[in-house]
């Protein structure tokens, strides 16, 4: 669960950290340790595990070694102090909010976030939770500030946002949170560690979908909540869980405890115990897989991208394009600050001929795939208006910049020619429209 990866660079630590080989066997990769429950040595042995006096598996919805070795890479990989996986990007947000937030809570949200986040955060949330959200613009980081009430426990923003790449000033708001005493959580599911590590610039949590380009192949659900140990939980009363009694461990106290681990500690003995949202173990190893390569995918994502982004702003069927990697997006003096220049491979472009014409070119696509994902190694498009963002109302789908004539690409890394090649023939299509 913890990280003591940190002496190496980023592409050692996406190889090697999180897992030694098994003393037994020598077995290089982790094992897909499928495995639901483990045998205790004896009677005191299983109860101190189950009252935390002794670290160690019990109970898959808990802990697993499997599950364990990516939280341990992920960890490494952000420079935080634990890692908790979960069942998917969506159940990371529930599982991070779950200690912080009581009923009748306030939490600031950035207004551009993915869609399912924004129906999560503005419906289920405060029916199922009493946890209410309060949106900001993030173009302005005093919007957060404006927006703090007495009860506001946390501040969530995407780094890199999904769909239109709105790059969020993460070190401005982490100031505004410091300043209230409340946790800044960035979702960095867009950006990845390789472009973008939150905890530098002041965030405390990092909660992540590795559904996307973690897992980098499509080929597994999973989210996770990374803890950079350095909030302190006992220097308010707001957030009780962490740092009073917890009732079901005998009056245990997490941070007095656990310190820097704290909450990883908590979301595992209470949160995931309680919630049941676990990571499955076979997951845990395709995605541990994918990471390996996470670097190198995510240099070939960016490079592509900012290519066909190239291409889709000069190209006559096209009225605008989002990337925010593109010289003339606003957004680029921040992708240079917190990314290093490059911006990912999600964005969105608008095509000439309305909502007509959008949905001719997705009908037209051959080598793009047309799914509901990003973050894979192919290309992928879908049309926001009438998919992924359909659930919002017209306000909300204008609030994350939604628009009928819209499409959403997350280039792959196949060889950039042939993407263009299947842009540039399917817009042929959608010109028609237009015309
Ligand atoms: N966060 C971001 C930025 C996303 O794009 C998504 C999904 O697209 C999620 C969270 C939710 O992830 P999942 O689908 O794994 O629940």
């Amino acid at each position: 669960m913890n990280n003591k990866d940190n002496e190496h660079g980023f592409y050692t630590k996406s190889i090697h950290a999180g897992y030694t080989p098994d003393s037994e066997t020598g077995a290089l990769v982790p094992d897909i340790s499928q495995n639901v429950s483990f045998t205790f040595d004896s009677a005191e042995d299983a109860a101190d595990k189950f009252n935390l006096r002794k670290e160690g598996f019990s109970y898959s919805r808990l802990t697993n070694p499997t599950v364990g070795a990516l939280e341990n890479k992920l960890a490494a990989l952000e420079n935080g102090a634990g890692a908790t996986c979960t069942s998917s990007g969506l159940s990371a947000h529930q599982l991070a909010f779950f200690p912080l937030m009581n009923s009748g809570d306030d939490f600031v949200a950035s207004a551009k976030l993915y869609g399912g986040t924004l129906n999560q955060f503005k419906n289920s949330f405060s029916r199922g939770f009493n946890w209410n959200c309060i949106f900001a613009e993030p173009d302005e980081p005093d919007n957060f500030k404006r927006a703090l009430t007495e009860n506001t426990k946390l501040i969530f923003i995407e780094g890199l946002s999904n769909p239109t790449g709105v790059v969020t000033d993460i070190e401005a708001i982490a100031r505004i949170a410091e300043d209230a005493g409340i946790p800044l959580i960035v979702d960095n599911t867009i950006a990845t560690p390789y472009l973008c590590r939150p905890f530098e610039w002041g965030a405390s949590i990092i909660t992540h979908s590795t559904t996307k380009y973690l897992n980098g192949h499509a080929n597994s659900m999973g989210g996770a909540v990374i803890d950079s140990g350095k909030f302190d939980w006992s220097a308010s009363n707001k957030y009780q869980t962490l740092s009073q009694p917890e009732p079901s461990y005998h009056g245990l106290n997490f941070h007095k405890e656990f310190g820097e681990m704290a909450l990883t500690y908590y979301l595992h003995a209470v949160a995931l115990r309680d919630l049941g949202a676990c990571q499955q173990p076979m997951n845990a190893f395709l995605t541990l897989t994918g990471m390996e390569t996470l670097g190198l995918r995510m240099q070939r994502h960016c490079e592509n991208a900012i290519t066909v982004a190239n291409f889709l702003e000069n190209h006559p069927a096209v009225s605008w394009v989002t990337y925010s990697g593109l010289d003339s997006s606003s957004f680029k003096p921040l992708v240079d600050k917190y990314m290093g220049g490059k911006a990912s491979s999600l964005f969105t472009f608008g095509v000439k001929g309305g909502y007509d014409a959008a949905v001719k070119l997705v009908n037209n696509v051959k080598l793009f795939s047309h799914v509901a994902n990003i973050g894979d190694t192919r290309s992928l498009i879908i049309h926001p208006a009438s998919t992924t963002h359909s659930q919002l109302t017209d306000k909300q789908k204008l609030m994350a910049s939604v628009h009928p004539e819209g499409l959403r690409v997350s280039i792959g890394i196949e060889n950039v020619e042939d993407i263009i090649a299947d842009l540039s023939q399917a817009l042929d299509f959608s010109a028609l429209i237009a015309a």
